[in-house]
């Protein structure tokens, strides 16, 4: 697998086929935009050339198989030690959150990786594990734990020891993967506390499920020469805040500061996976100190971590330009 995977997934339609002028054409290597009865529309066509590191997804792909072609590789390689990170990219209402989360009938990735890793930590006799969990939102450039509501403003701190960290955020040791998924439903609904209008606040927020994963070689009577070298991993699975540019009128106060700091810190986190998959010597000059997002990301960014970036798009007409945006976003990071 590649260091960074880029993904493409165009959800189905919310009101049934054949309603739009246009639809999104996806190949094994090219969106293009077509009006319904098939012809192109000039100059709307993004081509992603590496097929092993480049996925495109129409409205039929399940959640099951976006983890095994961009997820999966990462959880097996945290097993290991590497760190990891998985976004969802897109406006709001594009599929971010059903990418992550899922849905009874297809869980979200989130659900798929949690319940791998137990599985994996079962099967491994000769290592013990630690895991721990955390979860925060990242609104208007503040960080919020969300499984301790009290815990707001956060600051992250940097030590030899701990390298960047959140002060003060909330971490729970974990031994199952229904254990995990509890815990994420109780951040779910901190998440909303008192909130008016829930889906406002968290389609204008980054939220970061974060696990760590510790393990060492047991010292037992199968294992002669146990390895005793402590791996620590680091898996950020990412729902971002909605893509879309706040409108130039009309959105003003509140709504305005929000936006700013949205389109900053995606503006940002473009140009450090742009960086990455330049590689080379650009690696110095990586921004990760310009927004919350990066910073925290960090360690789980570059070097030797896995990324995949899974952009979803919305097929209706009134969503073109905004879908536009995000496919110019997954051409750059690809
Ligand atoms: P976002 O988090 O980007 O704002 P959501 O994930 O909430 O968007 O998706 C918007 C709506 O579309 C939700 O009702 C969701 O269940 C539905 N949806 C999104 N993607 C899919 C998909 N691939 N298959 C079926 N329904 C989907
Ligand atoms: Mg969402």
């Amino acid at each position: 697998m590649e260091k960074i995977c880029v993904a493409v997934r165009v959800r189905p339609s919310a009101n049934g086929e054949n309603v739009n002028g246009f639809h999104w054409k996806v190949d094994s290597n090219r969106i293009s935009l077509h009006r319904s009865h098939g012809t192109p529309i000039s100059g709307v066509s993004y081509a992603f050339g590496n097929l092993r590191s480049n996925h495109l997804f129409d409205q039929e792909c399940s959640n099951g198989r976006v983890y095994r072609l961009l997820i999966k590789d990462i959880i097996n390689a945290a097993m290991e030690g590497f760190n990891g990170t998985a976004f969802a990219y897109g406006q709001t209402s594009s599929g971010k959150t059903f990418t992550m989360n899922g849905s009874e009938n297809d869980p979200g990735i989130i659900h798929r990786a949690v319940k791998d890793i137990f599985e994996k930590t079962e099967e491994t006799s000769d290592r013990e594990f630690l895991i721990r969990v955390s979860y925060m939102e990242i609104y208007n450039e503040e960080i919020n734990d969300l499984f301790a509501v009290e815990n707001q403003k956060l600051q992250i701190h940097e030590s030899l020891v701990r390298g960047v960290y959140v002060a003060g955020l909330r971490e729970e040791i974990v031994n199952s993967a229904d254990q995990v998924l509890q815990l994420i439903q109780l951040g779910e609904a901190n998440r909303h506390f008192g909130e008016t209008n829930m889906n406002a606040r968290s389609s204008r927020s980054h939220t970061i499920f974060r696990m760590v994963i510790e393990s060492k070689g047991k010292d037992n009577k199968f294992n002669d020469s146990p390895d005793d070298a402590i791996r620590v991993s680091v898996l950020n699975l990412v729902d971002l805040a909605g893509s879309e540019r706040v409108a130039k009128t009309g959105a003003g106060g509140v709504r305005l500061k929000e936006g700013k700091h949205i389109n900053k810190s995606l503006m940002i986190l473009g140009n450090v996976i742009n960086k990455l998959s330049e590689g080379g010597k650009q690696s110095a000059h990586i921004p990760y100190r310009d927004s919350k997002l990066t910073r925290i990301l960090q360690p789980a960014l570059g070097g030797n971590a896995k990324t995949s970036i899974i952009c979803t798009v919305a097929p209706e007409e009134i969503h073109i330009e905004e879908s536009k945006g995000t496919l110019q976003f997954a051409s750059r990071a690809k």
